[in-house]
């Protein structure tokens, strides 16, 4: 089955002009992500020229605070020379060879250094360009290993609401999403959707740990609804990232992990986002939620952003399973022309030299203030809730705050915070009437004060502004 019709709840349309008429440039021959019908193949304004430490410097020259560090990935910060010459030097040594039939020395270093780092067994990687690559390569090494294992009916992917997983077809059908599903088709009857854990939106007259006690029963119901021996896999980001930093409720993680343990469907942990600092480790799965998954997949803080790349660790569990049926014609027919490429491995290398030389640490210490201060802006009447864990945040707007009943989604007071954090200096990550804030980890207590104040001026700016149109 696949989703054809939009549901106008999500679609919602008004004769209010597009906020993005204002920053879109004119019609390049660059198509961006996400684009709307209506303006695709229109680029939006301001080419960022340069980036330097958490700031980067947009074409008028104006400093702005990279508050998203990118898309979450700019973990090191920008212009770090050492990432510049371990590119160079790896490029002038190797600048490719075929991850099929040979490798090379960065990456069987990385791959070490991983599993090092990595989780219980974990101590295989197979590398990607990037995180939709990360996710699919996970699910496509499940299908295989069922059909391997005589047992192709386990197949069926649990995922949830809210959830982003990546922009390729198998990954993208776990999305949850909403307004991402209504106009693409996905394999829905290969993805079952649970509940998103997000206890700022849980059903009234719950509490937190009754809200945790209901996710849980859900899933046990799906479980015996469709049968552990139909289930492959479940995919879960410990924080859902682009659905807006939902933490879960205290213990939802582990709990939904020994539900998959107890019934063999494969964790899969998505941490494309939570990975390489973010949560102060290198992995967040065992060290900040205590579980060891099956699959990890990783990729954006993996090399700051500085080349594309991505993998899996893989259970060497999983792996001996595979080795014990030692099928004669079996073979996992999967691989891409840059994986395990050489100049992203030597990069990766050098990022994690760079975490490693006390940048988790740094990570760790001042992820409290960040928390404290972005938690400040609670007093604003538009700002609902301000969330988050580690260094991600983010600031969850309402149209009202006793009732936690949400804006319009076409009001886009995310769009319009950031234009005004913009003005004075600082980046978010607009997401409808949310704003997301992931800085590079190398932020320090100054800058965060600094931002918290650009964000409280900005949000009440927009607070005025809604008000004087009628919006709020
Ligand atoms: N998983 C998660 C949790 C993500 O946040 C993203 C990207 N934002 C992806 C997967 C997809 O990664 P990519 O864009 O590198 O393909």
């Amino acid at each position: 089955m696949t989703a054809h019709s939009p549901k106008p709840a999500d679609h919602q349309t008004s004769a209010r002009p597009k906020l993005d008429a204002a920053r879109v440039d004119r019609q390049r021959p660059l198509v961006q992500p996400w684009p709307q019908a209506g303006s695709i193949g229109t680029t939006l304004l301001g080419p960022i020229g340069s980036g330097d430490g958490i700031y980067v410097t947009d074409e008028a020259g104006r400093k702005l605070m990279d508050g998203p560090a990118g898309m979450w990935c700019v973990n090191v910060g920008h212009r770090r020379a050492e990432l510049a010459d371990a590119m160079r030097d790896q490029a002038m040594a190797l600048s490719y060879s075929s991850p099929w039939y040979t490798t090379s020395a960065p990456s069987l270093q990385l791959a070490e250094r991983l599993a090092a780092h990595a989780p219980g067994d974990l101590d295989h990687v197979f590398f990607t360009t990037g995180g939709s690559s990360a996710v699919e390569t996970a699910l496509r090494f499940m299908q295989f290993s069922n059909n391997v294992r005589g047992r192709p009916e386990k197949k069926i992917i649990v995922s949830r609401q809210g959830a982003y997983h990546g922009s390729t077809y198998l990954s993208a059908s776990l999305n949850g999403r909403p307004r991402d599903l209504n106009w693409m088709d996905s394999l829905s009857d290969k993805v079952v959707m649970l509940s998103c854990p997000n206890p700022f939106q849980r059903p009234s007259g719950m509490d937190e740990a009754q809200f945790a006690d209901f996710l849980v029963d859900e899933f046990r119901q799906v479980i015996e609804r469709v049968g552990a021996e139909n289930i492959g896999a479940h995919v879960a980001e410990p924080i859902m990232a682009s659905g807006g930093v939902i933490v879960p409720p205290a213990g939802y993680v582990k709990r939904m992990f020994e539900l998959c343990r107890a019934n063999d469907i494969l964790y899969i942990a998505d941490e494309v986002v939570t990975a390489f600092g973010r949560l102060g480790h290198v992995f967040a799965s065992k060290d900040v939620f205590g579980i060891e998954p099956d699959m990890i997949t990783f990729a954006k803080g993996v090399t700051s952003g500085y080349f594309p790349l991505g993998g899996v660790m893989i259970s060497a569990r999983l792996l001996e399973e595979l080795r014990r049926s030692n099928h004669p014609e079996a073979m996992f027919a999967h691989g891409l022309t840059y994986s395990s490429h050489p100049i992203g491995c030597a990069v990766a290398l050098k990022n994690l030299d760079i975490l490693e030389d006390g940048l988790l640490e740094h990570a760790r210490a001042i992820s409290p203030y960040f928390q404290k201060s972005l938690k400040t802006l609670e007093e604003l009447p538009l700002v609902g809730e301000v969330r988050g864990m580690g260094l991600m945040a983010c600031v969850d707007c309402v149209a009202d705050k006793v009732n936690r009943n949400p804006l319009a989604l076409d009001v886009e007071v995310g769009k319009r915070i950031d234009a005004h954090c913009q003005e004075r200096g600082l980046l978010v990550r607009p997401l409808i009437n949310m704003c997301v804030i992931s800085p590079p980890l190398i932020i320090t207590e100054p800058e965060i004060d600094r931002m918290t104040e650009i964000l409280s001026a900005s949000i009440r700016q927009t607070m005025d502004d809604l008000t004087r149109d009628g919006l709020w």
